[in-house]
């Protein structure tokens, strides 16, 4: 039996100690406190992150203070503002280059449908090309509404396995492969 096994079955007695908790949820409760951000700011959204990250709002609370500028240390992207069809390889590479388990936060109107940029050369939400885990509205989106993100991000980092998670993933990301596919007119 292994110390994954041991630790599997929590209200079981190891000696005179009661197991509250299995593993599993121990690794994912630590993990949904240091979710690292990478700030991907192209617009006005970057600067309500800052304002975010002030002391005021005590972002520290969630363990999501440290933001990281380099994709490998980071745990989730937020992706703040405006969008440009020139710039949707570079946030997909920098996506790519997040380590696993990685997730997707897509800041006001601008990242998740455009915002009031209807046009040709604006990406109409991020979601045309990565997989987003939690979309928050307004333009701009008050501080309130990036730290309740991230509350709902930890949830879901909380209750969702790794396998769950990345089939998940792998579903998001072939749905919009298939949305992106050249029309090909006959
Ligand atoms: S949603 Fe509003 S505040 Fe955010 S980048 Fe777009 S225009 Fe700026």
């Amino acid at each position: 039996m292994g110390l994954r096994d041991l630790l599997s079955k929590p209200g079981q007695m190891l000696g005179d100690m009661a197991q509250v908790a299995n593993l599993e949820s121990v690794v994912q409760w630590g993990q949904s406190y240091s979710l690292w951000p990478y700030p991907f700011a192209t617009a006005c959204c970057g600067i309500e992150y800052m304002g975010t990250a002030c002391s005021d709002n005590d972002i520290a609370r969630f363990g999501a203070e440290r933001p990281s500028f380099s994709p490998r240390q980071a745990d989730m992207i937020l992706v703040l503002g405006t969008l440009t069809y020139k710039m949707a390889p570079v946030l997909r590479e920098v996506y790519e280059q997040l380590s696993e388990p990685k997730y997707v936060v897509s800041v006001g109107a601008c990242a998740s449908s455009g915002g009031m940029f209807d046009t040709y050369g604006v990406l109409q939400g991020i979601d045309r090309i990565l997989p987003v885990d939690v979309y928050v509205p307004g333009c701009p989106p008050r501080p309130e509404a990036i730290l309740d993100a991230i509350m709902k991000l930890q949830e879901k980092v909380k209750t969702q396995g790794l396998e769950s998670r990345r089939q998940e993933v792998m579903r998001k990301i072939q749905e919009l492969n298939e949305r992106n596919k050249p029309l090909v007119v006959q």
